[in-house]
């Protein structure tokens, strides 16, 4: 894939703090190239284009804003999130292959390195109907699943910014707590931690609701290996004393590598979630 620098004047523009999702936008114009997409969105005031990449028609892909920099394209929702636009109007055009493959590709890339999954549609956070009733989602987002069953595609996403609320600090990780973790980790939010191993359940009293227990997991869960690299912990996505130990020295608790209930551990733990 080859990103071509578009070279566009900005002006003062901060830095985006957290990047935890993808959105994707339409231009709704037929054709628009990236000094146009700047010169409307100076128009408006901006620092100049607010999208940090468009996607051409003949599958050419420009950087716009730089990609560290906060965005300004999706009212509300720009704090944590990469926008892309795609050229055209898909209220009224078909995305031809070429677009498709390209904005496919990009996703792919930027999902890779910033080892998120979720993409949204502007319309699935803002009321519009961008980017247009046949825009190809499907085809350009796909194995968002990391699989775990859920999906975090179309409508059904969880928007971390309406409903992440602050978690109660109880010492229970069940579903709520996992769904926290899920939004901050950028795995699949569907608040079930999955494919773990049934024997460290009685052990770990801690461990409440949402937890999928198997006698022999086949899969391992994503949000699981996302917590075991952060805290330095062998990635290979299931809970058991070593992990747990590795999130107890972490979270500066007590590392006897079991969750008891309620938890001073996992209480240290919804806080630090509800830092983020
Ligand atoms: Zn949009």
């Amino acid at each position: 894939m080859n990103i071509i620098n578009a070279n566009l004047k900005f002006g003062k523009i901060g830095n985006r703090k957290k990047t935890r999702r993808i959105i994707v936008h339409h231009a709704a114009a037929t054709s628009c190239d990236a000094a146009t997409i700047h010169r409307w969105h100076k128009e408006r005031g901006w620092a100049g284009a607010g999208y940090h990449f468009l996607v051409r028609k003949d599958g050419w892909i420009y950087s716009l804003r730089p990609i560290g920099a906060l965005g300004a394209h999706a009212s509300g929702n720009n704090s944590d999130s990469i926008g892309i636009c795609f050229e055209g109007n898909f209220d009224k055009e078909k995305m031809y292959p070429a677009q498709v493959d390209a904005g496919r590709e990009l996703v792919a890339y930027l999902k890779e390195k910033y080892r998120i999954s979720k993409v949204q549609r502007h319309k699935d956070v803002g009321s519009t109907s961008c980017p247009g009733k046949n825009f190809p989602f499907s085809d350009i987002v796909v194995g968002n699943t990391a699989g775990s069953g859920a999906t975090s595609t179309g409508p059904a996403v969880t928007d971390p910014d309406k409903t992440a609320g602050k978690l109660s600090v109880d010492g229970y990780w069940g579903k709520k707590t996992t769904l926290r973790l899920q939004q901050i980790f950028g795995t699949p939010a569907d608040g079930i931690v999955s494919n773990q191993h049934r024997c460290y359940k009685s052990q770990n009293p801690g461990l409440d609701g949402g937890w999928d227990w198997k006698d022999a997991p086949a899969g391992a869960s994503p949000l699981i290996k996302a917590i075991q690299k952060k805290v330095g912990a062998t990635p290979d996505g299931h809970i058991g004393p070593k992990t747990i130990k590795a999130i107890q020295r972490w979270l500066d608790s007590t590392a006897d590598g079991t969750f008891s209930a309620p938890s001073a551990c996992i209480k240290k733990l919804q806080e630090w979630c509800n830092k983020q």
